[in-house]
């Protein structure tokens, strides 16, 4: 199953320096070293203001709001791995995607995957909708429903794909084709497969943003966001934004993100190695009544998957049959650890109901599948044998207090 993918090499980067590929990308950024000291792993500039060589003059770097050359550093990361031309990177996930929006005005309508993470549901619903936007929830890996929430006033579709948390996938492609035939862009949330995984500016998408909070620092000690894009034209306005709301990424959580990516090919690789096996583990277990991973050869979008991604990525959802397993199980896994977020090296299990997907109306929760017996798995990089133990051990532990 692990060789089961059907272009799992890594791509060369198509950003500045197109013969690199990604893994080597990820170890040693844009710049490779610093190059007035020599050092190795990248400064962290820890200032707020740079002086001023005279009136009119500046050495490119005036206030870190606007400009850090830590952050610098990793956006031009960033925009490598993502093969595009610009990055752009913010205090967090939401930063980026609470700046990205900001391209668009009131009276602006967007089609919005109803599967996504839940502070970006907020973020558009509650602040957003106030300001005069709409929003259509729509399953965007159904085209005739993406196809049916076009208005004339629709400027962008923002997908997650895979989605999150129930793993449908999304035609980027066709995605990108159908919205810009109205004139508008296509915005990918590409948080859950990395862009070791899954590159959307090559397959049509105009913007990617992430939680660099995710698999990109990896190691559940920081959070970040980014913006990643091509096109000249966004640049400025982008800036502008980044630079008037000050959600910018500060020097030291730019080098932790920096030092996190040195690792994500690595760790990519080998959370799906252990999600794979823990899927199929689980689909076994008398108590699971359904498992969520693309990786799955009769997942409904498995041959979309092969063709626009190089992995399945390490996430996993999926329904028990009693509802009342759900306390229990997240009581007794003691390996994995209970607590919301996803991507780092150490496995998480969450409970999106009430945890990740929480700000979501129940109606729409339902409609999407988000219900009391649907769990969560951030598989790390432990050993697969142990999580399966642990998730074994506390299995049985409901079995007995049913049983009692
Ligand atoms: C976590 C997450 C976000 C928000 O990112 P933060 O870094 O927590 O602000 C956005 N999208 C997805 C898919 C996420 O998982």
């Amino acid at each position: 199953m692990e060789e089961a993918h059907c272009n799992h090499s890594p791509t060369k980067s198509k950003g500045c320096v197109p013969d690199r590929s990604l893994d080597t990308v990820a170890v040693r950024g844009a710049s490779l070293f610093e190059p007035r000291t020599g050092a190795i792993s990248t400064p962290i500039y820890q200032s707020s203001t740079f002086r001023h060589p005279g009136l009119f003059e500046s050495t490119g770097f005036d206030y870190s709001r606007g400009i850090n050359p830590t952050r610098t550093e990793l956006e031009h990361t960033l925009a490598l791995l993502e093969q595009g031309r610009y990055g752009l990177a913010f205090s967090s996930g939401m930063g980026a995607i609470s700046g990205l929006i900001k391209l668009y005005r009131p009276g602006d309508h967007l089609i919005v995957s109803e599967d996504l993470y839940g502070g970006t549901y907020r973020l558009f619903n509650e602040y957003y909708g106030r300001y005069g936007f709409s929003f259509s929830w729509v399953d965007t890996s159904n085209f005739a429903l993406l196809q049916a929430a076009l208005r004339p006033q629709t400027q962008a579709i923002f997908i997650e794909t895979p989605s999150n948390p129930m793993m449908k996938v999304t035609d980027i492609g066709r995605c990108a084709e159908f919205i810009h035939r109205q004139g508008g862009q296509l915005i990918v949330d590409n948080t859950l497969l990395s862009p070791y995984f899954q590159n959307p500016l090559n397959l049509g998408a105009d913007l990617v943003v992430h939680s660099g909070t995710k698999y990109l620092s990896g190691h559940n000690d920081t959070l970040s966001g980014f913006i990643v894009h091509s096109n000249a034209r966004l640049e400025q306005p982008l800036r502008e934004i980044q630079k008037s709301e000050g959600a910018s990424l500060s020097p030291f959580d730019a080098w932790l993100t920096l030092r996190g990516i040195k690792t994500l090919a690595l760790r990519m690789k080998k959370c799906e190695q252990n999600a794979q096996r823990i899927a199929l583990w689980l689909r076994e277990h008398p108590r699971v009544d359904q498992v969520f991973f693309t990786g799955f050869e009769d997942h409904p979008q498995y041959a979309l998957s092969c063709s626009q991604t190089r992995g399945f990525g390490g996430m996993i959802s999926f329904y028990v049959k009693d509802p009342k397993d759900v306390p229990i199980l997240l009581q007794k896994v003691s390996l994995i650890l209970f607590a919301e977020s996803l991507g780092g090296v150490e496995s998480l299990i969450t409970y999106p109901l009430v945890q990740t997907h929480n700000a979501i109306p129940d109606d729409m929760r339902k409609a999407a599948g988000i219900n009391d017996r649907l769990l969560r798995l951030s598989v790390g990089i432990e050993d697969a044998e142990d999580l399966i133990g642990d998730l074994a051990a506390a299995f049985s532990q409901c079995t007995k207090e049913r049983t009692a």
